[in-house]
């Protein structure tokens, strides 16, 4: 399953315990997914199994509606099945309208939507404005790809109305035209994790944090790595030089005719090419600490630069 798909189902099986809060999730859904047609009859559809669910036992205990769950397969090949739920009598579906304070939409005659503050006082009220909205029509993405939470809307007004909710939470919500959809995105990872929070969808919002924190090792793993590789060039180079200087030598005035403590550390060099210098100190007898590596190595480099100068001036 996805992970949209999993924290729709995570948000499904939460029902809140106070009737403003079902409400206010009832009109969000509604708002997206819902419909009256020519009868005053109320019809609700959706995609997702788990949300057709909770629309289900909402209206079940907030308005004691029975209803039942309509499945046929979708006229789209491969698309799953489409679920409904039918409110035909038109008293009830008139009690769910004025409970949830949603007006019809002028544009079109037969969707609804919210434009009562009323509904949404409440901060309560507004987590499940905005739980309604991400399951009816919301989706984020696999966290392990990247971070981009989104819930689509079939007009500027509805887009403008959830932003305002959610922008209420200190949450930067914005809005982009998509095709005829405006959708309202939250784009940075700590922010969609806020958005977990608000929705409460707490299982979601531990599985989120600990990608994020995964993934927030292995970049600095990677940089770490990067560092080590970069120290490694480092010490190859030095040593690559220090063999040319080594072997100027050896060429120009032989290593025998150096002191004892510079020709022993030349040939270990000579031999231990990727030797680190606390390693070439340790082969001395007796041992020589790093600093006192690098100072004989560094008195064979000038040995070689002298060689090279006076070479360039017998030129
Ligand atoms: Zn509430």
């Amino acid at each position: 399953m996805s992970f949209s798909g999993m924290v729709k189902e995570e948000l499904s099986r939460q029902i809140s315990m106070a009737r403003h809060c079902r409400i206010a999730e009832i009109a969000a859904l509604l708002s997206a997914c819902g419909k009256v047609n020519a009868e005053g009859a109320l019809r609700f559809q959706t995609e997702n199994d788990a949300v057709v669910r909770k629309y289900f036992t909402l209206l079940q205990k907030t308005f004691n509606i029975d209803t039942e769950i309509a499945i046929r397969e979708s006229r789209q090949m491969k698309k799953g099945n489409v679920y409904s739920v039918e409110i035909t009598d038109s008293t009830q579906a008139l009690t769910v309208l004025q409970g949830t304070k949603l007006s019809l939409n002028e544009a079109d005659g037969d969707t609804l939507y919210l434009d009562n503050e009323l509904i949404t006082q409440q901060n309560c009220c507004k987590r499940a404005f905005i739980r309604g909205a991400f399951l009816a029509s919301g989706s984020i993405s696999d966290p392990e790809k990247g971070y981009h939470f989104e819930i689509v809307c079939q007009d500027e007004r509805r887009a403008k109305y959830l932003q305002r909710i959610i922008r209420s939470f200190d949450i930067d919500a914005k809005i982009v035209l998509r095709k005829k959809s405006y959708v309202v995105y939250v784009k940075e990872g700590a922010q969609i994790v806020d958005m977990l929070a608000i929705m409460e969808a707490n299982v979601a919002l531990m599985n989120l944090e600990n990608i994020r924190i995964l993934k927030e090792m292995r970049n600095s793993v990677n940089r770490k790595v990067n560092c080590e590789t970069a120290n490694i060039n480092k010490t190859v180079n030095a040593a690559v030089k220090q063999i040319e200087d080594i072997r100027l030598i050896e060429e120009k005035t032989g290593l025998h005719n150096l002191s004892e403590g510079l020709s022993e550390i030349a040939e270990l060099r000579l031999q231990y090419p990727e030797a680190t210098l606390k390693e070439l100190g340790m082969m001395l007898n007796p041992q020589v600490g790093k600093s006192g590596v690098n100072h004989r190595l560094r008195k064979l480099s000038e040995m070689a630069d002298e060689l090279r100068t006076n070479e360039e001036e017998l030129l």
